[in-house]
């Protein structure tokens, strides 16, 4: 039984246990299956393909992993400081329209929580299609979707659009809070999707 060494983690194993998935020679010829996995997955865009030799690597199963590609600037905001952008979105809304100083000053404040609600949250969902589009195993990301927890969200979310007139701002705030849930949800899913896959690397 011979061993070689694998050129991602540098330990020796026996040959059986490495794949030699290029066209590479020498030291740079093995690699556990599991390596190259980690390798791929850290970061599927750049390529199935050796940095070296650049011979695409054979597979076997499934391999169509899914990209994780990064939303609109103000999206990144709402998700990774939700409670910070809401307060700020609604505190500059007050100051521009609601105090004395105010260029335009509206006496319907409610009606103008409304639209922006509807505004911000078409722009949201815009958004969240545009992220879905890119989704390669479709069916397998909206049976993910549809587990009781997020359609209980969905439904939360639907309550609070439907009683936007009344809620005012609170129901706005509390409804935008779901949506960047919406993203949070996105991303998980496809993090579960990538984590599960079956495919393996085979030898040339
Ligand atoms: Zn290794
Ligand atoms: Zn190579």
């Amino acid at each position: 039984m011979t061993s070689a060494e694998c050129r991602f983690c540098l330990e020796t194993d026996t040959t059986e246990n490495l794949l030699s998935p290029c066209l590479c020679k020498g030291s740079s010829k093995y690699v556990h299956n599991s390596c190259l996995m980690n390798w791929y997955t850290a970061e599927p865009t750049r390529g199935i393909r050796c940095n070296s030799c650049l011979t695409e690597y054979d597979r076997e199963g499934t391999h169509s992993i899914e990209s994780l590609h990064t939303p609109h600037i103000f999206v990144l905001i709402k998700m990774n400081h939700p409670l910070f952008s809401i307060l700020l979105c609604h505190w500059i809304l007050i100051l521009m329209f609601n105090t004395s100083r105010s260029i335009i000053y509206l006496t319907d404040i409610k009606l103008f929580y409304i639209c922006y609600q509807v505004i911000n949250q078409l722009f949201i969902f815009y958004e969240l299609s545009g992220l879905v589009y890119y989704v390669k195993n479709k069916h397998m990301y909206m049976k993910m979707w549809l587990t009781r927890d997020r359609v209980m969200l969905m439904f939360l979310h639907s309550y609070l659009l439907a009683t936007l007139p009344e809620t005012t701002w609170i129901g706005g705030m509390a409804a935008e809070y779901v949506v960047c849930l919406y993203f949070h949800t996105h991303y998980n899913i496809l993090e579960t999707i990538n984590r599960n896959y079956t495919f393996r690397f085979l030898s040339r």
